[in-house]
């Protein structure tokens, strides 16, 4: 008996012994995260696509006093501030205690998700019926977004200089649009294919309507029925859609998954779970961070993060460089102290597929944040690689603020890989950690996540604005 008492104390002492979050989950916190885990469900429903994100965050962000930053304002510490770039992102500070020179504590995460875009001349109609083209945004697995329920959002900008905003979706017992699929009966030639050649890019064509007009001759009377009813409702015509952003998202709306309850099931989760959870952090500060706190919310991750609203875009620069003027430093010294969590999603271990994960290094559902030291593909290419003394600073900070947090990677080596916008903050001078939730399904047009990973990765920011050095 001694011996195994002593056996138990060397493994305590030295072996890491993983545990589920729920056996380290104070109950105390349980109405705490549930809240929490309301609050971003609604954020949700109300975002679903990056420019409606950006205008939710704004709006909650107003609500508690942040003010919109204009270059040249004079800062203090305590100071709230935001900066919206071109409607679809934002960029968040509470200035700090200490002056930027001593850098600042970011977070940096995506707005955008996976969808399908409307092509710039999507309208047609084929055997009377009516229907979108579409060309999909970031990496989708194409057959999962047939027959699904489908809504437009998006903007119409005219050449008056007016910006329609489209939602097709937002009001209770708005119709839907669909993707079909071919019946089993006849899908004989089409099960033979492989799943990503099934379902080719040019098949993702929504449908819109069937009704032609009642009377009058001709051709395209269901297409001209339906742009009837468009141009009614929104005041555009066929020749609008070249300068718009139209984008088909799934209908359905975040709820929450298992009949305990313990996950959500939403569109979108990648990456706005980790989105929210920064943005909330930094809207919950209780008291000025010794530190500034800077939390962006990026859009085009998913195609690369390039563009005037991606991470890679000098709008970054730009408003780290405005903030550092206010207090006449030099941004890089500013960007060579700061920290950068860059907060997005990492595949959770699938049973189901157990096949493409590598267990010991996988993030696992209800195991907290997932730390990801390296992202990347083909021998980590395409990642920041965090160095060790940076995972260490993590780690120390999330263990003193009982952060429950797991380290993982992606999927087996060789099997995939993938990206997150830590690169392009690391290639900035700024030592920078890839954490996330881990998510169910990723990319799919309903994704799974844990109630308590999102909650003890909105813990993890707050560790990160509130910490010291
Ligand atoms: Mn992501
Ligand atoms: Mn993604």
């Amino acid at each position: 008996m001694a011996e195994d008492k002593k056996m138990k104390e060397l493994r305590e002492k030295l072996l890491s012994g993983k545990k589920n979050g729920y056996d380290k989950f104070d109950v105390k916190e349980e109405k705490a995260m549930e809240s929490y885990c309301a609050d971003y469900k609604a954020f949700l429903d109300a975002g679903k696509t990056e420019r409606e994100c950006a205008a939710e965050l704004v709006r909650l962000a107003e609500k508690v006093g942040f003010k919109p930053f204009a270059r040249g304002m004079k800062l203090k510490a305590g100071d709230k501030l935001y900066f919206r770039n071109r409607g679809k992102s934002v960029y968040l500070a509470c200035i700090g205690k200490k002056p930027l020179s001593q850098g600042a504590q970011i977070a940096a995460a995506h707005i955008d998700s996976p969808r399908l875009d409307l092509k710039p001349n999507p309208m047609y109609e084929d055997s009377e019926l009516c229907y979108f083209k579409t060309h999909y945004y970031g990496g989708i697995r194409r057959y999962q977004w047939t027959t699904v329920p489908m809504e437009l959002h998006g903007v119409v900008a005219l050449k008056n200089g007016e910006v329609i905003h489209l939602n097709i979706g937002a009001d209770e017992g708005d119709p839907k649009l669909v993707i079909t699929d071919l019946l089993p009966h006849l899908g004989a030639e089409q099960n033979k294919k492989p799943l990503s050649e099934a379902v080719p890019g040019e098949m993702l064509n929504l449908l819109l309507g069937s009704r032609p007009l009642p009377e009058g001759e001709g051709s395209d009377k269901v297409k001209l029925a339906v742009m009837q009813l468009l141009n009614e409702k929104y005041g555009i015509t066929e020749d609008d859609f070249t300068s718009a952003e139209l984008e088909a998202v799934p209908a359905a709306k975040a709820c929450d998954i298992g009949l305990d309850r313990s996950m959500i099931g939403a569109y979108g989760h990648d990456d706005r779970v980790c989105a929210y959870a920064a943005f909330r952090a930094l809207l919950d500060l209780k008291k000025t961070p010794e530190k500034t706190a800077v939390c962006i919310l990026a859009d085009k991750e998913e195609i690369g993060s390039d563009g005037v609203t991606g991470m890679q875009s000098a709008a970054f620069d730009t408003f780290m460089e405005d903030l550092c003027e206010a207090q006449d430093v030099p941004v890089r010294v500013c960007l060579e102290k700061s920290f950068c969590l860059s907060a997005d999603v990492t595949a959770a271990f699938d049973p189901n597929f157990a096949d493409v994960f590598e267990k010991r290094n996988s993030a696992l559902i209800n195991y907290g944040i997932g730390l990801c030291k390296y992202t990347g593909a083909r021998g980590k290419s395409g990642a920041s690689d965090a160095d060790a003394e940076t995972v260490a600073y993590v780690r120390s900070l999330f263990d003193e603020a009982n952060v429950i947090w797991q380290i993982a990677e992606l999927g087996k080596v060789d099997a995939g890989g993938g990206g997150t916008v830590a690169m392009y903050m690391a290639n900035r001078n700024i030592a920078t950690m890839d954490a996330g939730v881990p998510v169910l399904s990723m990319h799919s047009p309903f994704e799974t996540v844990a109630k308590l990973d999102c909650y003890e990765t909105y813990k993890g920011m707050t560790a990160v604005f509130q910490a010291k050095n």
